[in-house]
């Protein structure tokens, strides 16, 4: 009989490992408490808009990109999409020309050589890093190692290039901005701030560079950020649609509540169908969860080892993402808006609590909104605890940001009472009902660099049979980052039987 494999969670992780171990001849079990596959890259329908929850751009769609590579290997079409170009307009404050990062090299040379004079040295540094990384990424590395097998796929991708990373191991972007005589270049330091957060949840100040190195590179080609047609939706439905060829299941709105072990070996899980309220423990050779590590350690309860507990108890606090998604009128979107924008509006507070807005604008065409219409969503960073007071505060501090993200989007786009159509609002609460992560917190542990790449928690658990996908592992947030690390956990299993 094949080995049986049950997945915690739907978001692209756990699909991703589903539809990969299923077509490697597995049977699979996906149980998903939230109602449409995805988690933080699904969507929801209002009034004929069609709105993405998180994600709205896509890495790794270009050929040898993760993505790419996965559906080659499930034999299904990849979802048709865009490239954005520029990947996104960057507005500094009180600056009407925004920094563009365009997806031509050269492009992106000439323009930050023009916004930040004096600063090609440093780029060139993350250039020399970036090439040296990709390509040691690219030869599938598991990090961090856990096992012999795990030491072994991590030194056969190394080579003499690569050994141009190892000085810059513990090296963050401020240091090294500080060393090329660049630390008092506000410019540069706050388009570092805002590009930064939006991947690796922190500043330029505590991003470690190696991660810094890819997260900034890949909007250039031959790599890029992608807009998908019709959705973001259309990534996890693919994957659906190769698990249930190949024979595998997806049950959603049925909870997993604990994970089962016997000698410290993972078992089988407690499922609870939310329809039925039936509960049952669904027996498993392997379980994979494709949950925060906080939330693993939660559905692991007394059995969650010591050292473990104590390491994610002691990860500094999460971030948070207040989410406002309009529904307009065209006549709200100048023209040749990009697709996507960033907005800061103080030089001074911290990327946090409306300070910054990060925008999505749908275009014509891409399946989003009714003709004539577009969408336009926007995240800023917030702190996950002051969401949690009694449900009257909630209901003002939501209103509150609501209206404060509105009015700061109305500096750019024409927003009245006859331009938008459809308002709504996602706070760290929304996200914690709807993707079930701990307090709501999004976007992976930070890549500061005591928790990156060979820092980071590894896939392999110190529970046997038991893995981990997900944004809380290397390499880190977004759908490409997790889908890497179900490609991993793939393997890894696979070693084991
Ligand atoms: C506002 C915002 C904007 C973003 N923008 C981008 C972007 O533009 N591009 C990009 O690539 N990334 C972006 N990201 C990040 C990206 O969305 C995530 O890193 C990625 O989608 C996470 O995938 P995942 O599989 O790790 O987990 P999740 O998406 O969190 O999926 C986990 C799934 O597990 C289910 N689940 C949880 N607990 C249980 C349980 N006990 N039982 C059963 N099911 C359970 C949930 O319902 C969910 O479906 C953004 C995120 C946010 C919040």
């Amino acid at each position: 009989m094949a080995p049986r494999v049950v997945v915690i969670g739907a978001g692209i992780g756990g699909m991703t490992t589903a539809a990969l171990l299923a077509r490697r001849g597995y049977g699979v079990r996906v149980f998903d408490q939230a109602i449409v596959p995805g988690g933080c890259a699904s969507t929801f329908r209002r009034r004929g808009f069609t709105f993405d929850v998180g994600a709205t751009q896509v890495a790794g769609l270009e050929p040898g990109g993760i993505h790419h590579r996965i559906f080659a290997e499930l034999g299904i079409e990849p979802p048709a999409a865009t490239p954005c170009d520029p990947a996104c307009a960057v507005y500094l404050p009180g600056e009407s020309e925004p920094i563009r990062v365009w997806r031509d090299p050269q492009r992106w040379q000439q323009e930050r050589q023009r916004q930040f004079p004096g600063s090609e040295p440093f780029w060139q540094l993350l250039k020399d890093l970036f090439d040296a990384s990709w390509a040691f990424q690219g030869r599938d590395p598991v990090l961090p190692p856990r096992s012999a097998w795990d030491v072994w796929q991590l030194v056969q991708a190394v080579r003499l290039g690569t050994l141009v990373t190892l000085p810059h191991t513990f090296s963050t972007v401020g240091q090294v901005l500080r060393w090329y005589g660049l630390g008092h270049d506000r410019r540069l330091r706050r388009f570092l701030d805002l590009q930064l957060k939006l991947y690796s949840q922190v500043d330029a100040e505590e991003t470690a560079l190696l991660y810094a190195a890819t997260a900034l590179a890949v909007s250039q080609s031959p790599q890029g950020l992608f807009h998908l047609q019709g959705s973001m939706q259309a990534l996890s439905d693919r994957l659906v649609e190769s698990l249930e060829r190949d024979g595998g299941t997806l049950q959603m709105r049925h909870t997993v509540e604990a994970i089962a072990t016997e000698k410290g070996r993972a078992v089988g899980v407690q499922v609870r169908d939310q329809k039925t309220g039936k509960v049952w423990t669904e027996p498993a050779d392997h379980v994979v969860a494709n949950v925060t590590v906080q939330n693993l350690v939660n559905l692991l309860g007394d059995v969650a080892p010591a050292g473990y507990r104590r390491r994610v108890d002691k990860l500094p606090d999460g971030s948070g993402a207040f989410v406002v998604y309009l529904g307009v009128t065209q006549a709200a979107i100048p023209a040749d808006c990009p697709p996507h924008l960033q907005f800061l509006y103080d030089f001074d507070g911290p990327i946090a609590e409306n300070n910054s807005l990060f925008v999505s604008v749908s275009h014509p065409g891409d399946g989003r909104a009714p003709d004539g219409c577009a969408t336009v969503i926007a995240s800023s960073f917030t702190d996950p605890r002051i969401w949690q007071g009694d449900d009257d505060r909630y209901a003002m501090l939501k209103q509150r940001y609501t209206e404060t993200a509105i009015a700061r989007l109305g500096q750019y786009f024409h927003l009245t009472p006859d331009t938008i159509l459809h308002t709504e609002a996602a706070t760290p609460r929304t996200f914690a009902h709807f993707t079930g992560r701990d307090r709501g917190i999004v976007g992976g542990i930070g890549q500061r660099v005591s928790t990156f790449g060979p820092f980071g928690f590894a896939n392999r658990t110190p529970i046997a049979h038991l893995w981990l996908v997900g944004d809380s592992t290397h390499p880190g947030e977004g759908t490409a980052g997790v889908s890497y690390s179900a490609w991993t956990v793939a393997r890894q299993i696979e070693a084991v039987e």
